[in-house]
């Protein structure tokens, strides 16, 4: 498989180089040349089969001749191994016709670690082939963070520098990242928002000279590879409730729109995808965009769901490529248009196509302590802030009843136990394995916002830990 920038002026790469590229040389995003397309048979095939069976079956066409089918069967069934639960992604009903699907069963209790698991195992396979170091350089609302560590610590042929917003990320989210005492990891807190914390790496990746120098990879949701990898659970999802003979509809707690565009490429191979509903928080520019056809960036405010607080979706590039017929320059007009007024629109046709399969909601922040409430009410489970707004979303854009309605759930409650506590008066548990978590040391630098300042401190230590580790 070959793959295009959503910009046009980047050379066509392979897989290989996409995963470890990361962003494209013109600023853009890979996505796949073409969509390649699983047949109603080939789907229904994927019932029944383990998570990790299905996974190589739905990657297999994005990764080509990459990786060997024998190496990525082994790599995916390492990478959903340590999930906790044994359904990998279990489906649980929560109302007449209305599902949770639990992602927060890996090693760092959030979805990420769908993408990530996998993301660690495919680097370390072709840097290890290559004979070649990376420096992973990312930024994260919280959750992409600790996952990214969990997957890359320790491997050999890289070190990971992850920026996270200053005090703006929960105090569980931050100490999965920094009490990893892993000599290739270096925690960056930033005064800033996630959006600033994500300009400075965009501006990183643009500094050419920066960028060759440090051999500069990027594992946030702009990786092609982590949207490939999120596309699996909406298959797994969807056969288990009959599809592809009935079509289903998700609602996905949204932030940098990496995960509902993994939906809509899904739909894209041939799923049968009744809706997808965009569920944002009080940063609510996709809600905004789908609903008045203008994307206009508005302040950061912070939240009870902070891996949403985001007014830049970077992945809403990905859809526009495909609005704009797939024409690079035709993208480029817009976001220069964003760069200089502020915002663009979307064309009548543009946005008739985008309602076609999307739905939008906002969901402010006493709806998402009443959805915590109602759902632990209603069935007795405690979950997120992130899951109740996929939840809430879900039951405002229920649409038809005979459609089964899956509400993604991104986060583990314990993830973020104060607006539990808030909502029901109940404290949720962290699972056993993480008890000492609290008690740990950390480790994080932090820094102002400031290009050059950050630049200093990973040139000065990109490639430490191949003198001072073990
Ligand atoms: C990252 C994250 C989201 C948002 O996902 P996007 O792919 O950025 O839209 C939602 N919920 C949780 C818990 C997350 O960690």
């Amino acid at each position: 498989m070959n793959y295009v920038s959503t910009r046009g002026r980047a050379p066509v790469l392979g897989f290989e180089d996409v995963l470890l590229t990361g962003l494209a040389s013109d600023g853009g995003l890979y996505v796949p040349e073409s969509w390649p397309q699983f047949s109603a048979a080939e789907l229904t095939a994927c019932a029944g089969r383990s998570y990790a069976e299905v996974a190589v079956k739905i990657i297999a066409p994005f990764v080509g001749d990459a990786v060997p089918a024998a190496t990525l069967g082994a790599l995916a069934a390492d990478a959903y191994r340590g999930f906790a639960h044994p359904a990998t992604a279990p489906l649980v009903q929560i109302d007449d016709n209305d599902w949770l699907l639990e992602l927060f069963h890996g090693p760092t209790l959030a979805f990420k670690d769908f993408a990530l698991q996998l993301l660690g195992r495919l680097f370390d396979h072709v840097l290890s082939k290559r004979g070649e170091r990376v420096t992973v350089v990312g930024a994260t609302s919280g959750d992409t963070g600790s996952a990214a560590i969990a997957a890359f610590k320790d491997r050999a042929n890289l070190e990971i520098f992850i920026l996270h917003p200053k005090d703006r990320v929960s105090e569980v989210q931050r100490r999965q990242m920094t009490t990893v005492a892993a000599a290739n990891v270096h925690n960056i807190a930033i005064e800033g928002s996630f959006d600033d914390c994500q300009a400075l790496v965009k501006a990183m990746f643009n500094d050419a000279q920066f960028r060759a120098a440090l051999n500069l990879s990027a594992v946030n949701s702009i990786n092609w590879a982590r949207v490939m990898a999120q596309v699996v659970y909406y298959v797994t999802a969807a056969v288990a409730l009959g599809g592809p003979a009935r079509p289903v509809a998700f609602a996905v707690p949204t932030g940098n729109f990496g995960d509902a565009y993994a939906g809509y490429v899904a739909s894209r191979c041939g799923l049968p995808v009744a809706r997808l509903v965009v569920a944002t928080n009080r940063n609510d520019i996709l809600a905004r965009l789908f609903h008045f056809g203008r994307y206009l960036p508005g302040e950061v405010v912070a939240t009870m769901s902070p891996s949403m607080d985001i007014q830049v979706a970077s992945n809403f590039e990905r859809l526009l490529f495909e609005l704009c017929r797939r024409d690079g320059a035709a993208v480029e007009a817009r976001l220069s248009l964003l760069a200089k007024d502020g915002q663009f629109d979307l064309t009548a046709q543009q946005l008739a196509e985008v309602r076609g399969m999307f739905d939008s909601a906002r969901i402010d922040e006493d709806e998402t302590l009443a959805e915590i409430g109602r759902v632990f009410e209603r069935c007795g489970r405690l979950i997120d802030p992130h899951s109740a707004i996929g939840s809430a979303a879900a039951r405002k854009r229920r649409g038809a009843k005979t459609v089964p309605m899956i509400a993604l759930a991104t986060a583990h409650a314990a993830k973020f136990p104060d607006a539990v506590v808030r909502a029901t008066g109940l404290r949720p548990e962290l699972p056993a394995s993480f008890q000492g978590l609290m008690d740990e040391r950390e480790h994080y630098a932090v820094l102002a916002r400031d290009l050059g300042a950050v630049q200093t401190y990973i040139r000065d230590r990109a490639g430490r830990s191949d003198h001072g580790h073990n």
